[in-house]
């Protein structure tokens, strides 16, 4: 008699939580989800949920083997490239079936004034050419991740993060500690509270931080777009989580 399909998704996302969902509903399948354990009181997931790195590509491959984890789904949000590197090389290593959901990326309307740049590093170098000579002001929602690059930045910095942030961080700045969804009149209120000359983000697509660059392009502030790591090569991306459980069970 052979037991339950395990299907292991790999989340700390929205689409992480509705893939769980919808697994769970299924007869015949165990759905574990699994989140890095970075956010203090994290959303969870329905079902089985374990918590924590696994060691690396090697320590997954251990867990896949020891769960015998019949398919994998990775739901991580579409800067997790470490996580996603280690889904391909573990999966690829144990022959267990793998789909990376990759929610589309954002894309400008008219009226925007968006830079894109290849990574946070990248966002930092082209702040001071985007910033006037004194005064300048910038809100950074990038996480709390990365954001030691802009340490050395000449110019008052707000941060929104879900958690406080570890050092080094910008010479003066304000904490927003916040989570979203957030609605487009909260992001015009805070735009207009705080007044950036620059906002940056990740283009981390979806909706539920999307409203940000619509109240920017209202205001005409300037945005700098950090761009989303590539998917390993070979690997088999869904667009949403039905796409991809259709791809991957
Ligand atoms: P990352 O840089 O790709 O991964 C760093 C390490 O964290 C991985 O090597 C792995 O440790 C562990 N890890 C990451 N995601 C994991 C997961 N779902 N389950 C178990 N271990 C995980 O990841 P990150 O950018 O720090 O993101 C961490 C988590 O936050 C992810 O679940 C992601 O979906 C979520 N998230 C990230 C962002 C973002 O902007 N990066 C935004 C929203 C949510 P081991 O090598 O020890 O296995």
């Amino acid at each position: 008699m052979t037991g339950p399909r395990t299907v292991l998704v790999l989340g700390g996302t929205t689409e992480g939580r509705a893939a769980a969902a919808e697994l769970s509903a299924r007869a015949g399948v165990r759905v574990i989800s699994s989140l890095a354990g970075a956010v203090r009181s994290p959303r969870l997931p329905e079902g089985e949920v374990r918590l924590g790195g696994f060691g690396g590509a090697e320590g997954l491959a251990r867990y896949l083997r020891a769960e015998r984890v019949s398919a994998v789904l990775d739901a991580t949000h579409p800067f997790a490239a470490v996580m996603t590197a280690n889904a391909a090389a573990a999966c690829a290593r144990t022959g267990v079936p793998l789909v990376v959901v990759r929610r589309p990326g954002w894309t400008p309307a008219p009226g925007d004034r968006w830079h894109r740049v290849g990574s946070v590093a990248g966002a930092a170098a082209v702040l001071p050419r985007l910033l006037p000579a004194a005064d300048g002001r910038v809100l950074l929602t990038i996480g709390r991740g990365g954001l030691g690059a802009f340490a050395g930045i000449d110019a008052t910095c707000w941060i929104r993060a879900v958690d406080p942030p570890d050092p080094p961080l910008p010479r003066c700045h304000t904490l927003l500690l916040d989570r979203g969804p957030f609605t487009l009149d909260a992001e015009r209120e805070l735009l207009d509270r705080v007044r950036p000359h620059v906002l940056v983000t990740k283009d981390s697509g979806g909706d539920a931080t999307a409203a940000k660059l619509v109240a920017a392009r209202e205001r005409g502030i300037a945005v700098v777009v950090v761009d989303r790591p590539a998917v390993p090569a070979g690997v088999r991306v869904a667009g949403t989580v039905r796409e991809g459980l259709d791809l991957l069970l």
